[in-house]
């Protein structure tokens, strides 16, 4: 038996375990026996055709099995067995890795000095190496639960310019992680909010607020005076642009990535170093990997992953240290181990390699499948829809319907429709006997995706009448329930 590491966007799909024993000789034989065990994973290592998935990396010790024999590669009991996927970062100094442009290093003024006494002792910083930090500029895409501890980091350590691309108001949901904001910004702008809270931490801080989203359109132009950009941002459309833009201008990005109780870590895009793409080639289908907002996140993980981003940019900048170059870090709060994988630059990578695809910036949106953002359709399909009026309707006249909740105990907890029984998505298939397939079933989540999911696999199982709640419970609070509680 081989040990096999699953990550926790994959849980639900092996009885929340986060290890499993399978058998096998090979990778391949290994995996299959592993889907065999837990049928739920197979649709997401593989596709249709049989092949692994190119948003799953898997990785025997600490190597990618794509650069030992591929699904050939041989396994014993000593080995571990990691499945990675992409999760809804002697050293030259940056200026010597990025443009080749010493720049004219400024004076540390007197406040300065005191300022960052307790960095002008230590021989890596020094003054020298402050005057470094003063003349750097970082970009920060996002001031949100990355962005926030990069940000304050940042400043706190003198950088000299901070940029900082927002286009957010701070909600009560956000304070639970980002630190940059408080409960009297609610309802402010982030970049407002992070202004005000960066300038009062260090005046001498040049914060450069780009209300804006990172487009295809402007993203070479807003990297173009920075740096060092560091990724803060939750999306993989988002993601796959800084990437690629990263490249293009040559910029090192600082990537971050949370979930739940796990982070991921690395620094992309250097001169002779992998990008995001080099270890994820191609995003995940729309709705496979979730997002925080749908999986939730530990308040402090964010935390942990920003303050190692915050760390390898001013390692970067200071020409320090080891970078987490072609290493993949992998946090898990939860147990609290740190993993460390190898990561190479890929020649066939199709933005960083020898005969680059992507030559310049393209739609990230259609390129992640997800649809540009459109008003919402008011129609319901009415043959696989319900929306949360008719379903009060029809329960107030009696008529005789199963209401499945398919979210997490957790989130059950919060809020509820009157009579609906819980079964998570990841446990529908196995507790499919428990529900009958001549009645008539409405099945629910928090807003309607992963009920949608619970519906398709009703249906191909031979359940005749299954209607998904349009908007999920959050609807149903807004039109027929405004007592609960949201979130
Ligand atoms: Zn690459």
């Amino acid at each position: 038996m081989v040990k096999i590491l699953i990550p926790t966007p994959l849980r639900p799909y092996t009885d929340k375990q986060d290890a499993v024993d399978a058998s096998g000789a090979t990778v391949g034989e290994l995996l299959a026996d592993l889907t065999r065990r837990h049928a739920g994973l197979k649709p997401h290592l593989y596709n249709e055709q049989g092949k692994l998935r190119s948003f799953v990396n898997v990785y025997v010790n600490d190597e990618d099995i794509r650069y030992l024999q591929k699904e050939q590669t041989p396994v014993t009991a000593d080995d571990t067995v990691s499945i990675i996927p992409s999760v809804a970062g002697g050293a030259p100094s940056v200026t010597d890795v990025v443009s080749g442009v010493s720049r004219t290093l400024p004076e540390l003024t007197n406040d300065e000095i005191k300022r960052y006494s307790r960095h002008l002792i230590m021989p890596e910083v020094g003054v020298e190496g402050q005057r470094k930090l003063k003349a750097a500029k970082v970009l920060c895409i996002g001031a949100g639960g990355l962005g926030s501890p990069v940000a304050m980091y940042l400043t706190a350590a003198g950088v000299g310019t901070l940029g900082i691309v927002d286009f957010d108001v701070v909600d009560f949901s956000n304070l639970q992680r980002q630190i940059l904001h408080g409960t009297p910004d609610v309802g402010r702008s982030k970049l407002a909010s992070a202004k005000d809270r960066l300038q009062a931490l260090n005046p001498n801080v040049d914060v450069v607020a780009h209300e804006t989203a990172i487009s295809s359109e402007n993203a070479l132009k807003l990297f173009e005076p920075y740096d060092v950009i560091v990724d803060g941002t939750d999306n993989f459309p988002t993601r796959y642009l800084v990437n690629d833009a990263s490249v293009l201008t040559g910029k090192p990005n600082a990537y971050g990535s949370i979930f739940r109780f796990e982070g991921q870590a690395s620094v992309f895009a250097t001169k002779d170093g992998p990008c995001y793409r080099c270890l994820y080639p191609e995003p995940p289908p729309p709705g496979l990997v979730p997002s925080c907002a749908e999986g939730g996140v530990l308040g402090v993980l964010p935390g942990i992953i920003g303050v190692i981003q915050a760390t390898e940019t001013i390692k970067l900048i200071l020409g320090v240290g080891e970078p987490l170059i072609g290493r993949f870090l992998i946090v898990d709060a939860l147990r609290m181990r740190f993993r460390e994988l190898k990561l190479r630059k890929d020649p066939d990578c199709p933005v960083c390699g020898t005969h680059p695809t992507v030559t310049q910036l393209i739609d990230y949106e259609q390129f992640c499948g997800v649809r540009p953002a459109a008003p919402e359709p008011i129609t319901v399909n009415s043959a696989t829809e319900i929306t949360s009026v008719e379903l009060k309707q029809r329960l107030d006249r009696g008529d005789k319907l199963k209401i499945v909740d398919v979210r997490e105990p957790n989130e059950y907890q919060i809020n509820r429709i009157p009579g609906s029984e819980l079964i998570p998505l990841g446990d529908v298939p196995k507790r499919v006997n428990e529900l009958n397939p001549d009645d008539e079933i409405v099945v629910h989540c928090k807003t309607g995706g992963r009920s949608a999911k619970a519906a398709d696999f009703l249906r191909s199982v031979g359940f005749k009448k299954v209607l998904n709640l349009k908007g999920g419970v959050l609807d149903w609070i807004d039109k027929v329930d405004p007592t609960q509680p949201k979130y």
